[in-house]
């Protein structure tokens, strides 16, 4: 069956505002990172991975036998690109660099802004540090960006 074209359309714009729950890890990972700036991780006590983001079960070993631990707020860049749309789809003149950060200590990783650096001076496995928000909310933005340590 073949639709008809409509004959008339009307452009609009729909911003959708909404919360959702971070659920039980999610919400211990917000707090800590809002009230005291640290990155929590999940540790599983049977294969001793440490997720980051943390999970309250390891989807690994199938078990939530997990224990909570600080990870440093520092990391080695896994990958990162250039993203030439903002968050709604519109064209930016200055490109964001978001990549992926792999955290000390942890087997997981963030994705995130990276800052004070163009993508010419970026090195994958370069080591990366986060920079706080200083009024933080309690969201991952509480992270302004990544940006490579300086010697
Ligand atoms: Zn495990």
């Amino acid at each position: 069956m073949k639709l008809k074209k409509p004959e008339m359309t009307i452009n609009g714009e729909i911003q959708i505002s909404y919360n959702w729950s971070p659920g039980k890890a999610g919400e211990r990972f917000f707090r800590d990172l809002r009230d005291h700036m640290k990155i929590m991780g999940t540790r599983c006590r049977k294969c001793s991975r440490v997720l980051v983001p943390p999970r309250i079960f390891c989807e690994e070993c199938f078990t939530d036998d997990m224990e909570w631990v600080e990870v440093e707020p520092k990391g080695t860049l896994a990958t990162f690109g250039d993203c030439y749309f903002s968050t709604d789809g519109k064209r930016l003149e200055k490109p964001w660099i978001l990549g992926i950060v792999r955290l000390n200590g942890s087997n997981g990783g963030l994705i995130h802004y990276i800052g004070e650096a163009t993508a010419e001076e970026l090195k994958i496995g370069m080591p990366m540090e986060i920079v706080f928000k200083e009024q933080r909310e309690g969201n991952i933005l509480d992270i302004l960006y990544f940006r490579p340590v300086k010697e």
